[in-house]
């Protein structure tokens, strides 16, 4: 599925529909935004010379059973590994479509193999490439469900998992093992929004041929381009930004040339497919995701701004703010903020952190983020952390700030700030 563009032949090229692509010149210089909105429209998957013209968007190709014309044709296609209808579960150009798109906004990717969720991403990356005896790095400010991941199926397997301290930067070296075969980062950590110094460790990884996978859902490649700065396998949660409208779960892998067949070959023999229509759901997500991302992290820093200047606030972690700890790294490493973000209610106990979320009006209470609507969530990652304690008392709450107007979301908390 979703090899880049240029990667498989056809008779494109005799196609009238014309969107500009790579293979046509040397380097592709297209710009993210233009990328999201070219992405996956390939010619031969939203155009028929028999019927003329061309569709804007990939059609939704619903399939299980494929149709051959023959046994020869049969045989010669189950050969092919991609792109090329062949049973069902390989996909459609609906899904292509989208994987070729999001292969697009990760310079230097061969391809992206797309998940029924973000989770089956995390899980299905890590079984692609640890086998019994490894060791794995992974970093304590990981998303909750990948630790169980790790500390469940993979220690059943035999695979061992220290969790590091997100800040280690270039102090990963003394933790590798010569068993030491993967490091898996995120950032900004989950609830906690600790930057890590990602060049700095896959420098290190590099030197010492060791893999890394980076949990992107975040920033996606519109803030930070993972492959560039030297991750092998970007996952992302398309349930989050990319989909953002809070009604479909996805997720996705993207990665180097040397790695991706590993992850197709896990994927073949783990099944997971994703629908056409989902696929075609996140497609349409990820055209305007350029334009909602950049309301997102604006209206997301107004409500920050804000609550930094409130009394009952204790911290803000968000590291677009100049005062956060991560804000060196965050400044010189991504293009810009997305609106997911936390802060401490200062010196409340629990009960006035129920007071306060219930009194909001504004702010839907519910799990995930990234999509249209405003959310806020208790989060509790003291409960979690194994490698560093986390070691303030304050309770903390975690916003996903959506596209209403900031007026109002501000309007909203300060309601709720009365209230504690
Ligand atoms: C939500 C989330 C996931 C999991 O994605 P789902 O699509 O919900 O399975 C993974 N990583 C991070 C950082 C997330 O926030």
């Amino acid at each position: 599925m979703g090899r880049r563009r240029g990667d498989t032949e056809g008779d494109r090229r005799s196609l009238t529909h014309k969107v500009a692509s790579p293979e046509d010149s040397e380097k592709d210089d297209r710009r993210p935004a233009t990328k999201l909105v070219q992405g996956g429209r390939r010619p031969e998957w939203t155009s028929d010379p028999r019927l003329g013209g061309g569709i804007v968007n990939p059609p939704v190709w619903r399939a299980s059973t494929i149709l051959y014309d023959n046994i020869a044709d049969l045989k010669a296609r189950g050969h092919a590994t991609h792109d090329q209808l062949y049973y069902g579960r390989r996909g459609t150009p609906t899904v292509w479509a989208l994987a070729d798109a999001l292969t697009d906004m990760e310079p230097g990717a061969e391809g992206t193999l797309l998940y029924p969720s973000g989770v089956a991403a995390n899980s299905a990356g890590l079984l692609a490439l640890l086998s019994p005896g490894d060791h794995l790095l992974m970093v304590d400010s990981a998303y909750e469900p990948t630790r169980a991941f790790c500390n469940g199926m993979l220690a059943r397997m035999g695979v061992r998992t220290t969790y590091y301290d997100p800040l280690v930067g270039a102090g990963i070296a003394d933790l590798i093992e010569p068993e030491t075969k993967l490091i898996f980062l995120e950032s900004p950590g989950s609830l906690t929004f600790e930057v890590q110094d990602i060049p700095a460790i896959t420098a290190i990884a590099r030197a010492r041929g060791i893999l890394t996978m980076l949990d992107n859902t975040w920033a996606t490649p519109l803030l930070f381009q993972a492959l560039p700065h030297g991750i092998d396998v970007a996952m992302m949660s398309l349930t989050k930004y990319a989909g953002g409208h809070s009604d479909v779960m996805m997720g996705s892998l993207t990665a180097t040339r040397a790695v991706w067949p590993r992850l197709r070959q896990a994927a073949y023999q783990l099944g997971q497919a994703v629908s056409p229509d989902d696929s075609a759901m996140v497609l349409r997500g990820l055209r305007t995701l350029d334009v909602r991302m950049a309301r997102h992290g604006e209206n997301g820093l107004a409500v920050a701004r804000w609550l930094a200047t409130r009394p009952e606030v204790g911290r803000v972690l968000h590291p677009a703010l100049p005062g956060d700890p991560g804000h060196a790294i965050w400044s010189r490493d991504f293009q810009g903020t997305s609106g997911l973000f936390g802060f401490t209610l200062k010196a409340v106990d629990e009960a006035a952190r129920t007071r306060f979320i219930d009194t909001l009006t504004h702010f839907g209470i519910g799990f995930s983020w990234g999509g249209y609507e405003s959310l806020v969530v208790p989060s509790d990652p003291a409960k979690i952390r194994s490698a560093v304690a986390w070691a303030d008392p304050d309770p903390l709450v975690r916003l996903s700030i959506g596209l209403e107007d900031p007026a109002d979301l501000i309007a909203d908390l300060e309601r709720g700030l009365a209230a504690l």
